[in-house]
């Protein structure tokens, strides 16, 4: 493997700076009723506030059940704008749309919403840049910037939900029915603010999104006392495992948090989750040609898998700017499904959307970078792409 792409360090401790001011997302109904009696208003303006904030309402102008000489103030009190839209930018017959905010202290991410025929997809991101540093992926590749605060998490998922309702992609109106977080960063490093935006998404109207547990999906490297919390605190969500290879030799280069936590104790954690949700949860693997894609390989997984409450998601890989490596080939793809459906393991190949827009697995990284505020690690001379995957079928 290229040293230049294995040499960034793992970090969990995310910078403190640059985090936004409160938003009335961030807090619980009780704290946000108490903060608009602490500014002189009524409580009950807050559930008001809270839903023309999940409607996707931005403009004071048009919270009409508040006092006219009140909005302003309330609104820039409790819902600061947090999320400025760079760009859109539509693929796939304007059925997929990535868009890049800015955000308060010029940090950049990246959502990205995805309309198939049953459902509507965001994939949205939890953190600015990443510290798993994965040598494959994009955002692992820039480093982590900060933690996103809950309100900017769920912010991508309201701003998704409202266009959405207001016709924006291609198809006319509908609802947002499913979150993913794919986007850019580690959930399960920033989890106190992924856990509130769980529940953000989850609790019905005023306070939430009202979506169900199981089309919220959380996918992670495999940080095994995070999976184990989420386990007991849950909210019973889908969850991801970015597994990538069955053996540790490989894991340990592939996904470095491996030299942490095993693949056991990875496979141990989400059993140990599904058990408790009673649902199964998915193995993300990209296959890349010659690295993870041998039959051999195919086979240890199919072992490692054989039996357990999981669901295999293939991603053929999307290769980032400057990478040596390259998606497996046809043929390969379809022998290492064989393989594992043979053992037993249900198996599927990730429909990627947005790879023209870089809006694929692995290439989020808010390639327009430059100028944004020093991150951990340096900024790739390379333009990266970013990416966010479609979810795989169930
Ligand atoms: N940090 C989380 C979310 C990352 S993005 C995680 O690791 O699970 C979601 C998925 O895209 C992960 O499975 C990630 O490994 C995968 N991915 C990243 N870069 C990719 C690339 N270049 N090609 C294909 N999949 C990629």
């Amino acid at each position: 493997m290229d040293d230049a792409m294995t040499a960034l360090p793992l970090v969990f401790d995310a910078p403190r700076r640059g985090m936004p001011p409160r938003h009335l997302a961030d807090l619980t109904r009780e704290e946000a009723r108490a903060a608009v009696s602490e500014l002189g208003h009524p409580a009950f303006r807050a559930d008001q506030l809270a839903r023309h904030f999940y409607r996707g309402v931005t403009d004071p102008a048009q919270m009409t059940d508040l006092p006219a000489d009140t909005r302003d103030a309330l609104a820039e009190a409790m819902l600061p704008g947090l999320l400025t839209v760079v760009r859109h930018q539509t693929a796939d017959n304007g059925r997929t749309r990535k868009t890049l905010w800015r955000l308060h202290d010029g940090a950049l991410v990246e959502s990205v919403l995805m309309r198939y025929p049953g459902r509507t997809t965001v994939c949205i991101s939890s953190q600015a840049g990443c510290g798993m540093a994965c040598p494959f992926c994009a955002t692992g590749q820039q480093g982590l910037t900060r933690n996103l605060s809950a309100a900017e998490i769920i912010g991508q998922a309201v701003a998704a939900a409202a266009a959405m309702a207001n016709g924006e992609l291609d198809g006319g109106p509908g609802r947002l029915s499913n979150v993913v977080f794919m986007g850019m960063g580690e959930p399960l490093a920033n989890y106190a603010r992924v856990r509130k935006t769980l529940d953000a998404l989850l609790t019905p109207a005023p306070y939430g999104l009202g979506l169900s547990q199981r089309s919220v999906t959380v996918s992670t490297v495999g940080l095994v006392p995070a999976i184990r919390r989420l386990t007991e605190e849950g909210r019973n969500v889908t969850l991801a495992v970015s597994l990538h290879a069955p053996d540790d030799e490989l894991r340990d280069t592939l996904v470095p948090i491996n030299t942490r936590w095993k693949v056991g104790e990875v496979v141990d954690a989400a059993d140990a989750y599904a058990k408790k949700t009673g649902r199964r949860y998915s193995v993300e693997y990209a296959l890349i040609r010659d690295v993870n894609d041998q039959p051999f390989r195919a086979d240890l997984l199919g072992t490692l898998l054989a039996g357990r409450l999981a669901h295999v998601n293939l991603i053929p890989l999307n290769p980032t700017p400057g990478s040596p490596w390259d998606a497996s080939p046809l043929p390969a793809q379809r022998e290492f499904v064989a393989r594992l459906r043979a053992a037993g393991v249900a198996t599927t190949v990730r429909d990627t959307r947005g790879q023209d827009i870089d809006g694929a697995c692995g290439q989020l990284a808010a390639s327009d970078s430059v100028g944004v505020p020093s991150v951990a690690v340096p900024v790739p001379s390379v333009e990266p792409p970013v990416e966010l995957g479609a979810e795989g079928d169930e």
